[in-house]
């Protein structure tokens, strides 16, 4: 594939004191991934002249691209951009584009212009400014000897939009001129080492020019074919012949053919289905049906979810019955059978999510094991419950269940479960 290398400065005292978590150099390593470009090396340094210029000069000599966030605020201690500025010997003018952009946002504040602001207005009268349209600082672009070095705010949704509006189309006509496409073959509920031996052979088979990548997470592991040519048409006429084989391999535990996440791949199902879904959570507190509702359109076919947490509203709102409670445990196969049963008839949907489970100490800790979280998925026919064990702290083990429970959910409704 290509071998332009990029490497990424982030600067800022917080991200040194672990005040802040740099995600800026993940996604834009993760985006430049993609693009196939390499990313050699990530540094990072605190508002410091000296730390700046020496990572600048050391990663320019390495680097065909260095990308660089942070330090481009307002205040005394972002000093970036009139570091760039004299660092590729230009001068700082006004940008009338970005200072009408600021006016702007001023005046729909309603806050006063100060003369501090009128200073995020000014750029390097040597680079090409990349406009900022999620905020007040522009980005810059300079080209200095066939390398290019960017400079991006440091807040990662102003980073995020200049990179996708403004960089990656840049890069991608600056240095590339084959067609880069991918294909995803999504799977669950098998490990990577079980996949990798049943497609070895398919694997080995790939020509150079495909590539493909284990993306494991949650219960999933994600496959992607990446694959680079002059040819857009062919490339993709074989990139969907290899993911076709793949797929045809796995059949099984084969969820989507797209990258898109679990709770849109259940959407796309219920809308196709013209089913609705209503749910009752007790450990997760909500947090699958907030999943669950981050989809475009979900009102189409979610009705609501009652976060039964105390065992008062299990019984009075979602009717257990207090024996089921009190002989088998709010947290049973019992107890949950019944959530999901009374849930079709109480929310009035015709597929229902229950799950009730002990994420830490304390509750029913004496009876059963922490991590102990039993699931139920009902239709007007059948329930079908499962029980789960997670090892981890209380956020983890909820994340687990959300993932766990969509897709419990998906299994029932495509007959798996
Ligand atoms: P700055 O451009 O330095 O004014 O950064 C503005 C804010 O963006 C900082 O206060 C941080 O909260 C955030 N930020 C800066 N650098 C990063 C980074 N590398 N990753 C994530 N957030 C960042
Ligand atoms: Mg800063």
């Amino acid at each position: 594939m290509s071998n332009i290398a990029a490497s990424i400065i982030t600067i800022g005292d917080e991200l040194l004191i672990g005040q802040t978590i740099d995600t800026n150099s993940a996604w834009i390593a993760q985006h430049l991934n993609e693009l196939g470009i390499d990313v050699l090396r990530r540094v990072a340094v605190g508002d410091d002249r000296t730390a700046i210029i020496k990572a600048l000069d050391e990663e320019i000599a390495v680097a065909s691209i260095v990308i660089i966030t942070g330090g481009l605020g307002p205040t005394a201690d972002d000093i970036t951009k009139p570091l760039l500025c004299e660092y590729f010997g230009g001068k700082l003018v006004v940008d009338e584009q970005v200072l009408t952009h600021l006016k702007d946002i001023f005046t729909k504040r309603n806050r006063p212009f100060l003369e501090r602001n009128m200073k995020q207005a000014e750029v390097p009268d040597n680079c090409t400014v990349l406009f900022n349209k999620m905020g007040t600082a522009p980005g810059m672009w300079f080209d200095e000897n066939d390398k290019v070095i960017i400079a991006l705010p440091g807040v990662p949704f102003e980073m995020v939009s200049i990179m996708e509006v403004e960089v990656l189309p840049r890069f991608k006509k600056r240095f590339f001129s084959d067609a880069l496409l991918h294909r995803s073959v999504i799977t669950a509920g098998e490990g990577e080492s079980f996949i990798a031996e049943k497609i070895k052979d398919i694997e080995e088979a790939l020509p150079a020019h495909i590539k493909l990548a284990y993306l494991p997470g949650a219960g999933m592991v994600k496959l992607r074919l990446t694959g680079r040519a002059a040819d857009a048409a062919k490339l993709a006429g074989e990139l969907d012949s290899w993911q076709k084989q793949f797929a045809n391999r796995l059949e099984n535990i084969v969820i989507a053919l797209e990258d898109i996440p679990l709770e849109e791949i259940l959407g796309r199902w219920f809308v196709a289905n013209n089913a609705t879904l209503g749910m009752a959570e007790s450990c997760t507190g909500g947090y699958i049906s907030h999943h669950i509702t981050q989809v475009m359109g979900s009102s189409a076919y979610f009705k609501g979810c009652i976060v039964c947490y105390s065992n008062d509203i299990k019984e009075k709102i979602l009717g257990v019955k207090k024996d089921t409670i009190e002989q088998y445990g709010a947290v049973s196969e019992q107890t949950v059978t019944e959530l999901a049963q009374n849930t079709l008839s109480v929310l009035e949907v015709d597929y229902s999510f229950a799950i009730t489970g002990l994420m830490s100490i304390g509750g029913e800790s004496d009876r059963i094991d922490v991590g102990t979280v039993w699931m139920a998925v009902a239709d007007k026919y059948t329930v079908k419950t499962k029980k789960f064990w997670f090892p981890y702290d209380r956020p983890r083990n909820k994340e687990m269940a959300v993932s766990m429970g969509m897709l419990m959910l998906w299994k029932f409704i495509n007959g798996k479960l």
